[in-house]
C-alpha cells in the first residue's frame, strides 16, 4: 500500500499531466480548458483516493458499478467533509436504476426506454425533484472499415433521438445531453465526429441539453477536438487497474 502522502503527491502530478493536457488539446480545437469538466472515473479504487482528489479540487467522480459506488457515495462523509457530483457511466441493469437514482447526480448511460422509466421511478421513490441524465450512443458500427454513416449508425441516431424526446418529457429526469465511448478498435477521431453530428441534432430539439460526455485516458484530445463539454478520465490520473477491467 502506498501511504496516504505519496499517493496524495501521486495524483497531485497526474492531475497536472490530465490538465494540461486538456489545456493543449483545448488550444488545438480552439477552444479554452475551463469549459471542460473531469470527471475522475475511480473504479476499482478506493473511497480514499476519492477523498484525496476532491482536496486537490476534483469534485467530480464517475464510477460503473452500482455495487461498488452506493458503498462509497455513503462513506466519502468518513474521509472528508467535501462532497462530490456522483457520475454514474457504467452500463445499467434496470434492477439497480433505483439504487442509483438514490445517489447520482447524472446518470451516463441511458441508452433505452425501460432503464430510463426505472431511473423515473427511483428518482420518483427517493423523493428527487429531478434527475439529470444524458442518452448513450452506441459507436460501435463506426469501428469498421467501411461507411460509418451507413444505414445503421442512422437508425441508431434516430432511435436514440426518440428516446431523449421520451425522457424530455419525462416529469422528473432532465435531459442535459449525450455521451459516448469510442470503439476499442478504431479510429475515435472518427467515432467523435459522428458523436458531434447526433449532439447537434440533439442540441436542435433539445437546447439545454448541452453536455457531451467523451473522450478517456486515451482519447482525450480527440474528444476535445469534437465537443466534448465532460471528460472521464480513469487511468491517466489514477493509475492501471486490474488489466481484466478495461
Ligand atoms: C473506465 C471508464 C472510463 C475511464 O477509462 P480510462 O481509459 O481508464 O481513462 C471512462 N468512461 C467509461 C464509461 C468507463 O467505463
Amino acid at each position: 500500500m502506498t501511504a496516504p502522502d505519496d499517493r496524495l503527491a501521486e495524483l497531485r502530478n497526474n492531475l497536472a499531466a490530465v490538465r494540461s493536457r486538456i489545456d493543449r488539446g483545448c488550444a488545438a480545437a480552439g477552444r479554452s480548458g475551463s469549459e471542460i469538466t473531469l470527471i475522475a472515473v475511480t473504479k476499482f479504487f478506493p473511497v480514499t483516493d476519492v477523498a484525496l482528489l476532491a482536496e486537490l479540487g476534483v469534485t467530480d467522480v464517475g464510477e460503473s458499478r452500482d455495487q461498488d459506488a452506493s458503498v462509497k457515495a455513503v462513506e466519502l462523509a468518513e474521509h472528508t467533509s467535501l462532497g462530490v457530483r456522483w457520475h454514474f457511466i457504467g452500463r445499467l441493469q434496470t434492477n439497480k436504476a433505483r439504487s442509483v437514482a438514490r445517489y447520482a447526480d447524472l446518470v451516463h448511460s441511458v441508452d433505452r426506454q425501460s432503464l430510463a422509466d426505472a431511473l423515473a421511478d427511483g428518482a420518483r421513490r427517493a423523493e428527487r425533484a429531478a434527475l439529470d441524465v444524458l442518452v448513450q450512443l452506441s459507436l460501435d458500427d463506426t469501428a469498421d472499415t467501411d461507411d460509418g454513416d451507413s444505414g445503421r449508425g442512422g437508425e441508431k441516431a434516430d432511435d436514440l433521438l426518440r428516446l431523449a424526446d421520451r425522457i424530455a418529457g419525462s416529469d422528473v429526469l432532465r435531459l442535459a445531453g449525450i455521451m459516448a465511448i469510442a470503439p476499442l478498435h478504431g479510429d475515435p477521431d472518427r467515432a467523435f465526429s459522428r458523436l458531434a453530428e447526433v449532439a447537434e441534432r440533439l442540441r436542435e430539439h433539445h437546447p439545454a441539453a448541452g453536455i457531451v460526455s467523451a473522450g478517456m485516458s486515451d482519447d482525450l484530445e480527440a474528444a476535445l477536438q469534437h465537443g466534448a463539454t465532460h471528460v472521464r478520465i480513469g487511468t491517466a490520473l489514477l493509475g492501471r487497474r486490474t488489466p481484466q477491467f478495461r
